[in-house]
């Protein structure tokens, strides 16, 4: 990611004007709001004198102060003249209009603790008077004041008095649109960062009468201080030198700009201190109480901005630069729009929902652990910025670990559901416990549905509830800062739903299916990584070292094994086997078992499958498993009912423990692992089945399997005398291929059924099912019995499998089903087979 910055050091080094110095800007002292952030409202307020203390008024005869007379007498701070004025009775106001006095039959008539005021006095009130007589008589403004008279007053004045709800703001202004492709570059090619992305959305929110709704917060230019708050002065004076050159001159370096993705015309640089600006502007105006929320319609985007680069579409770091702003600016002492005290801004949260890693913003605050850095992107296969800085491991550094989580999503196509999932298992829950003061959004749409370059699909409802759900947190203070999305289209609609909900209009509905299987892995894998720094994420299972060190540690997956062993050797007779091969026995002790008619059983079944399921359930606050609900779901056994108790065939059963060698502490590597199953499936070909003397064999595979019994099939051509059918059950994962140089493709297509879910992929599209059947052999597709769950396809499919089956045996010698075959028998063969201690070795 490391790009030289030549063209722009030339760019300083050419330029025929004098660089300008950074001291022509007026800087504001970094430690005051006072000059950045003068708000009239704050002025505008005269100061008004202190109510009574509440304990004269108490040791006093009951005086209640009344109207206009009341507040000119407090404000010449003279002995009260007015006289008492008995209030009336609270009377629970009738629900009927017949029980309202005098000739009104409106709210007004109803609500009798107006009746504290006349009209003439209320009328004569200022706004600081009313809201002076409301804390005195201990009775809400709005009490005083009838719904007429609320709307005589002005959204600042109202919340002056404690009326009204503190609105929304925008900003947005037009001089973020100079920022454009040259002309000669944007004819063949248009840029997909266009101006109209902000003019669009502004537009959008106008004619829908949202920013109507909303307070307009002024944009202004950032000035190097606040930019370097991130960046280097370096960087400041590489972005602000572009704005002296000339037309020819950046085109001539368009090609440098190409690179880091972007492209620079003589605007750019004022459009970038504009963004970041409009962005300062926005936290400002929520920090100090001026708005509740806001939503910057700004460009160019911010969040690829490293603190010494500008790259992919980004100058300076927008979100990154306002942060830093916040927890610096903010001591606590500043007075905010209301003249209450604006809160210290010590936690920050950034969520970053554009499609792509914010790499910039990521990098800024990597060892801080006072901004928290949630981003949730596309992830991999080289997908923008590339490299590996938006991986689920990358949590920080120092004192900032855990302060970066990333949620990366490996495939295209995620949804609602997906970000809704990842917003209820981590995202909230970190938040929650976070605890933010203000939470800025690096509102991107680029993973909208319609967004070419996200190819994700979120809808405006599911940004709408994502907005929703971070508008619980820091007392309501969000800001939405646009970054990016490039189907201008997708971003109105997108841009719109969320301000419908910071504006505080109802989240549109949304319905949800269930996650994909993919977002689901990958935000478990974020929860697993996330468990060490968060309590909310539970806790992470200590290393087996650790564990070694309390006491025996004996993996699960042996017991299971041994179970199996036991179970089947008494409820089918199956002998568990020994391997001669010192590497295989190893990995597979235990996991090979024989009935005793192997070698002399009319058909042989040789099942390889996967242990079963365990669907547990753990102790939340130990991760320790709940075993009274942790159950081990054992498919294979409706397989064995099939083929001896129907059918009196020879079994040979393998057991194959997906990961296996990493029980014994290495590293899970499944290339190894299925190196080692392939042989060994062909080991049991060489060792067992060749030497039966059954006529028929029937290949059963499901899960991990799959692949071994290819390896059969593709490598022993023997297989073509005797195998009958060849069965996959697999999951969601792609069917194993057979080697087109086998040579055995249409003899498989005959005998192979390869049940997949009804919801795997290779369904969707039947056009291609021709080319599936020569690469994988017969696909079927379960019926929706198995609903998708691959964990119930065995038991769903086993009708149809029996059937397929039985039509490949030779009719005639079905029905002979030879009792005597029954019981252990002896061994044929050479020596490699034998006898011992009731096992058989092979
Ligand atoms: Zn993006």
């Amino acid at each position: 990611m490391e790009q030289s910055t030549q063209p722009f050091t030339q760019a300083i080094e050419q330029s025929s004007l004098p660089l300008l110095s950074n001291s022509d800007q007026p800087l504001p002292p970094i430690a005051s709001s006072s000059t950045l952030a003068a708000d009239p409202s704050q002025t505008a307020a005269p100061p008004v004198p202190a109510a009574p203390e509440t304990s004269q008024a108490e040791s006093q005869p009951a005086v209640v102060l009344s109207g206009f007379a009341a507040a000119q007498s407090l404000a010449a701070a003279k002995p009260n003249p007015v006289p008492y004025i008995e209030p009336p009775p609270y009377v629970a106001p009738a629900l009927t209009s017949t029980a309202a006095t005098g000739p009104s039959t409106g709210v007004a008539a109803l609500s009798h603790p107006k009746q504290f005021l006349t009209n003439e006095e209320r009328e004569k009130m200022t706004p600081d008077q009313l809201r002076e007589t409301s804390k005195s008589r201990g009775v809400p403004v709005a009490e005083l004041l009838s719904e007429d008279e609320v709307q005589k007053f002005d959204t600042a004045t109202l919340r002056r008095m404690g009326l009204g709800r503190t609105p929304s703001g925008y900003c947005f202004s037009s001089r973020m649109t100079l920022h454009k492709q040259l002309d000669s570059a944007s004819k063949d090619d248009p840029h997909p960062e266009q101006p109209t992305r902000i003019t669009g959305i502004f537009n959008r929110l106008s004619l829908a009468g949202l920013t109507d709704r909303m307070e307009r917060i002024a944009v202004r230019e950032v000035v190097r201080d606040e930019v370097m708050l991130v960046h280097s002065e370096g960087h400041w004076d590489r972005v602000r030198a572009t704005g002296y050159q000339t037309v020819d001159y950046l085109a001539s370096c368009s090609e440098y700009f190409d690179r880091l993705s972007l492209y620079v015309n003589p605007e750019t640089s004022r459009c970038a201190r504009l963004s970041c600006g409009g962005v300062i502007e926005m936290c400002r105006a929520v920090a100090e109480g001026q708005i509740r929320n806001g939503f910057a319609i700004v460009r160019p985007p911010g969040h690829h901005a490293e603190p010494e680069d500008a790259m992919g579409f980004c100058f300076f770091n927008n979100v990154a630069v306002a942060a830093k702003w916040l927890r610096t600016i903010y001591d606590g002492q500043q007075e905010g729009a209301s003249g209450q005290k604006v809160k210290k801004m010590d936690k920050i949260l950034i969520l970053d929902w554009d499609v792509h890693h914010g790499n910039g913003t990521q990098k800024a605050f990597w060892d801080d652990p006072n901004v928290l850095y949630i981003s949730i992107h596309r992830h991999g296969d080289g997908f923008y910025p590339g490299g590996n800085y938006g991986a689920a491991e990358m949590v920080g550094e120092g004192a900032g670990v855990g302060f970066s989580v990333n949620v990366p999503f490996t495939e295209t196509g995620m949804g609602d559901a997906d970000y809704i999932y990842a917003f209820q298992q981590v995202i909230m829950p970190i938040a929650y416990e976070f605890a933010p003061d203000i939470v800025l959004v690096s509102a991107g749409y680029d993973a909208a549905e319609g967004d070419k370059l996200g190819q994700f699909k979120v809808s405006p409802e599911g940004f709408a509830h994502m907005t929703h759900m971070l508008s619980v947190l820091a007392n309501g203070k969000l800001v939405l800062a646009l970054e990016g999305g490039y189907n201008v289209d997708s971003i109105v609609k997108s841009a719109h739903a969320c301000v419908e909900v910071l504006v505080g209009d109802e989240p549109r509905h949304l319905q949800l299916g269930p996650a994909s299987a993919s977002a689901t892995t990958a935000v478990q894998e974020v929860i697993k990584i996330q468990a060490k720094h968060w309590k909310c994420m539970g806790f992470a299972m200590e290393p087996a070292e650790e564990l070694k060190s309390a006491g025996k540690v004996v993996p699960v997956a042996e017991m299971l094994k041994a179970h199996r062993v036991y179970e089947l050797y008494h409820e089918y007779e199956l002998f568990n086997v020994e391997i001669s091969k010192p590497e295989l026995e190893e990995a597979y002790k235990d996991q090979l078992l024989c009935s005793p008619n192997i070698y002399d059983a009319e058909t042989l079944l040789i099942f390889m499958h996967d242990i079963g399921s365990i669907k547990s359930s753990h102790t939340a606050a130990t991760m320790d498993v709940d075993l009274e609900r942790t159950l081990l779901l054992d498919t294979s056994r409706e397989v064995l009912d099939w083929a001896m108790k129907d059918n009196k065939w020879g079994v040979i059963d393998v057991n194959f423990l997906a990961h296996l060698p990493s029980i014994k502490g290495q590293v899970p590597d499944r290339a190894r692992d299925v190196k080692l199953e392939k042989e060994f499936a062909t080991f049991i070909w060489d060792h067992i089945a060749r030497l039966s003397s059954a006529q028929n064999i029937v290949l059963f595979a499901s899960g991990a399997g799959c692949s071994a019994m290819m390896e059969i099939v593709s490598k022993r051509p023997d297989t073509r005398e005797r195998v009958r059918a060849c069965i996959s059950v697999l999951g969601l994962e792609a069917p194993p291929e057979l080697d087109a140089a086998s040579g055995m493709r249409s003899w498989y297509k005959e005998r192979s059924l390869v049940m997949l879910p009804s919801t795997h992929v290779l369904h969707d599209d039947a056009r291609k099912a021709g080319k599936h059947q020569k690469k994988y052999g017969n696909v079927y597709r379960a019926t929706a019995e198995d609903e998708g769950r691959p964990i119930h396809l065995l038991r769903a499919s086993l009708p149809r499998i029996r059937q397929f089956v039985d039509e490949r045996l030779p009719a005639p010698r079905m029905m002979e089903v030879d009792e005597s075959a029954a019981g252990p028998a002896p061994p044929k063969g050479d020596g490699d087979v034998e006898m011992k201690s009731g096992d058989i070795v092979v």
